[in-house]
Order: structure tokens, then sequence, then C-alpha cells
């Protein structure tokens, strides 16, 4: 039988199948995945087949393959430094919430998150949420900063987790998809989701303490059927994800409007800082990329240790 893994404890995993039929499936053996090197083999949103086993109780099985994934993302393991926690996969869109007070999201913020879901190969799509509380010049500088994401080609909607505002037409983009939300603690992520989804009740946040403490507690991601066909994947904890590891030379291919204009520069290795004849720019002197779009690409090339930290590991 095939089906999608909806929560995992890190030795049973909740298999449910197209026909809405929920199996405790367990793996047998080690079970390794072709390139990866990973502290759990099977994720949250993973496809598996699996055998059910007869003349148990209850609906059990044993995981026998697992299917390509077409995405996943990915933390730092807690214990061993060098291996990675697969936190979900199979990811349609990730949603960032940003708002520009209480709290303040900036925009090297957005940026480093949206580079780490070009090289994931996860739409990305920016929530400017509680539009309800900002005046007019704070309503401009959202449209502003909407503008520039749009022109790169993101997607961005204005909403208000507390008026109910665009919560239909963020339905529209959740459904028949698998979503996850992001951002800081306080963006609204809890609110937003209980408006398209009254009662749900996520667990998200809540150990920002422990973080503090340099504690890094294991938390597992889950996955949710919501009533309008779409799903969502709740990672506890987690208010961005990490930036991967890249080469210096791979930043600017995450930036879409750096890459759609590397052709030009003279140096096909060119990082856009130094060289002669670099086109990115001179795309920034004519005012056709963002000042604050390079100075984020600046700051990740540079590898801000501080930043860098946070972002790996959450809040
Ligand atoms: P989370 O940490 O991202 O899950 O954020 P919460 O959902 O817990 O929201 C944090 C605070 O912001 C709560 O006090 C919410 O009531 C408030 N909040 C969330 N969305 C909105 C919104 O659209 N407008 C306003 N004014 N407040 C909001
Ligand atoms: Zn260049």
């Amino acid at each position: 039988m095939t089906g999608t893994v909806y929560k995992s404890t890190g030795s049973w995993y909740t298999v449910k199948t197209e026909d809405a039929q929920t199996y405790d499936c367990r793996i047998k053996g080690k079970f390794r995945i072709r390139g990866i090197r990973s502290t759990n083999p099977v994720a949250v949103g993973d496809v598996v087949d699996f055998e059910p086993e007869t003349g148990v109780e209850g609906n059990t099985g044993i995981i026998t393959h697992i299917h390509d994934r077409k995405n996943y993302i990915v933390r730092k393991s807690v214990n061993l430094s060098r291996q990675k926690h697969i936190i979900a996969s199979n990811i349609d869109q990730v949603f960032l919430l940003v708002t520009l007070k209480n709290p303040v999201t900036l925009t090297t913020f957005i940026d480093r998150f949206l580079v780490t879901a070009e090289a994931y190969d996860i739409r990305a799509i920016l929530l400017f949420n509680k539009s309800d509380q900002y005046d007019r010049e704070e309503f401009l500088e959202v449209k502003y900063l909407a503008d520039m994401y749009r022109n790169i080609g993101y997607e961005c909607l204005g909403v208000s987790a507390l008026t109910g505002k665009n919560t239909d037409r963020l339905k529209a983009y959740m459904k028949d998809k698998v979503s996850v939300f992001s951002g800081h603690s306080g963006v609204g992520k809890s609110t937003l989701i209980n408006a398209v989804e009254p009662g749900l009740g996520l667990k998200t946040a809540e150990i920002s303490e422990q973080h503090r403490q340099g504690q890094h507690t294991t938390t597992f991601a889950e996955m949710f059927d919501l009533s309008f066909g779409a799903r969502i994947i709740d990672t506890p904890g987690i208010k961005g994800f990490g930036i991967i590891d890249m080469e210096k030379e791979e930043l600017g291919d995450y930036f879409p409007e750096f890459f759609a204009l590397k052709s030009g520069c003279r140096f096909n290795n060119c990082l856009h800082v130094e060289e002669p004849h670099c086109a990115v720019k001179q795309a920034l002197e004519d005012g056709e990329i963002s000042w604050s779009r390079y100075k984020s690409y600046l700051q990740i090339l540079e590898g801000e240790e501080e930043n860098y930290r946070t972002d790996n590991y959450g809040e």
C-alpha cells in the first residue's frame, strides 16, 4: 500500500492512505536513503510504500520504500553536528508572514528566507500580516515592499488574521497544496491558521525560552488535513529554515533577479562585488535591482555568524 507520512515520533510513523485510512508504521533494520545523511530516515510529507501487518490489533504496517522526494527542508541535527534532521518533505509552498512592527521583520530576514526557499526548490509566498494595525505611512511601506518582491516574481498578499482580510484569497492559494507557514514568533502564524481553519489549534511557538538557553529540543513536524482540501505541515519552533550549505558562487543564483542578469557579467563565476563589467552592479546603479536586496546579498555572502546561527535553529 502507499500513503503519506503525517506524523513521526522518531520510531513510529503515522501513514495515511488516499482513502483516508491511517496506519501506525515502523521501519525495519537499517534504512538508508541515497545521498542524504540524516538522523531520521523517514520525514513528515514522505510518500511511502508499506506492508500492512496482519493479526495485529489496529492498523499497523512496515515501511518498505520511500518515494523520491520532490524537496525537503532540514536543520542541523542537535546531537550529531555533521548530520541533518529532515523536518519535512514534498512541500508545495511556504508562506512567510511578515510584519512591520510587533515584531519587526527585516528585509535581510526575508531575503535569507527566500534564498533558502529557492535553494530548496520550494515556492515562497509573502504574507504581510496585521494589515489592520498600520497607519498610512506604514501601509505605504508595506506596499513598497510588496511591489519590490512582486517585481522579482514573488507572490505577495496583504492579510489580517484579526479581521479576516484576504483569508479567502489565502485559502485559494492553499487549496489542494501542502503548505508551511513561517515567520518570527508573534507575526500571527497561529492566529492566521486559526482564521482559515477555526479549531485546528496548532502548537507553534512556546519553546523560545529553551532555545534562548541554547537547548534545542527535538520537535517533530506534523501534517494536518484542512476542511477545504488543503494540507499544512506544522513545524513547531522553526521560524525560518536554515541557509543550506552552498558555495559563494552559487548564492547569486538564488536571487532570481541577479540570476537573470548573470550571463551579462564578464566572469561566469562573478560574485557581483568587485569584478569589472558586472551586469548585476550595473543594474543596481540603473535602479533595476533594489539596494535592499543587494545589501542582503552582501550580508549573506559575508556570512554573519549571528544571523546564521539564528536562522539555522529557529527562534
Ligand atoms: P505566532 O507566534 O506567529 O503564532 O503569532 P500569534 O498567532 O500567536 O500572534 C501573536 C499576536 O499577534 C497575538 O496577540 C495575536 O492576537 C496578534 N495578531 C495576530 N494576527 C494579527 C493581525 O492580523 N492583526 C493584529 N492587530 N494582531 C494580530
Ligand atoms: Zn556580476
